[in-house]
């Protein structure tokens, strides 16, 4: 069963139109990568699901139709977007930034949630009252994904979490998110221009192409069709 079907979902800034009846599927519990050339529409797919740009078509999450909904409701329903350049606040520590992570939570599980992220990133462990803007690339990026984790999501959304990184660290970082789809059972939508380690990671793929999906389908077949690997893996 899918957490998340876009079907025919189109999107525009002003009169331009970017994406063009998009349809797409992540399955409960899997990875799902999207690629495609930079301007493609990829950043543009994951903030509708967000709620973030004017579209149209059907956007089901979790049974629900959210394609109307307000950001803070879709946050609330269990999607948790980690956007391109982070988003974490730089003037606070990295304790307040998972604190925030979880203001739309009203349990009282909080402190174990940010141990459990902690156990994660034990990096960030160690910089707990460090402020956010002194971290380094790959420390930011990991505080991005915990602070996301604090709203307990059900489906987690990536925008580019390598962009930046050194190669070692963005091996580190898809081990843990390999680790958190199966030990979580968290569903990943993730838009990454590091397709070898995405599709190795992933289930399914998708590929964009100036605001249409041109394929979809398990990673395995991407990796295998000469035309898609030579355009994406560049091998
Ligand atoms: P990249 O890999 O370079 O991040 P992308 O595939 O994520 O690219 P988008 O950021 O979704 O692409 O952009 C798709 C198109 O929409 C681009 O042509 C871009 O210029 C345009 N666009 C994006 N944001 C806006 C905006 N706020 N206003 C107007 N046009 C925009």
């Amino acid at each position: 069963m899918s957490i998340l079907s876009l079907r025919g979902v189109s999107a525009a800034y002003g009169p331009i139109n970017v994406l063009h009846d998009v349809s797409l599927e992540v399955p409960a519990r899997q990875a799902v990568v999207v690629l495609g050339a930079n301007g493609a529409g990829k950043t543009t797919t994951l903030r509708s699901i967000c709620g973030i740009t004017n579209n149209r078509g059907s956007i089901v999450f979790d049974g629900a139709e959210i394609s109307r909904m307000a950001t803070a409701d879709i946050v609330r329903r269990g999607v948790a977007h980690v956007p391109q350049g982070r988003g974490t606040f730089a003037d606070l520590t990295v304790r307040e930034n998972l604190d925030l992570g979880a203001y739309l939570r009203r349990d009282k599980a909080v402190r174990a949630d940010i141990d459990r992220c902690f156990d994660l990133f034990p990096r960030l462990s160690e910089r707990a009252t460090q402020a956010a803007g002194s971290l380094s690339g790959g420390e930011q990026q990991m505080l991005a994904i915990a602070r996301g984790l604090m709203l307990r999501p059900k489906l987690l959304v990536l925008d580019e979490p390598s962009l930046g990184l050194a190669p070692i660290i963005v091996r580190d970082l898809f081990d843990t998110l390999a680790t958190l789809r199966s030990e979580r059972e968290l569903a990943l939508l993730i838009v990454e221009q590091n397709a070898d380690l995405a599709l190795a990671m992933a289930d399914h793929a998708y590929v964009l192409e100036a605001g249409s999906i041109v394929f979809g389908g398990p990673s395995e077949v991407v990796r295998q069709n000469d035309t898609l690997r030579r355009a994406y893996l560049g091998y």
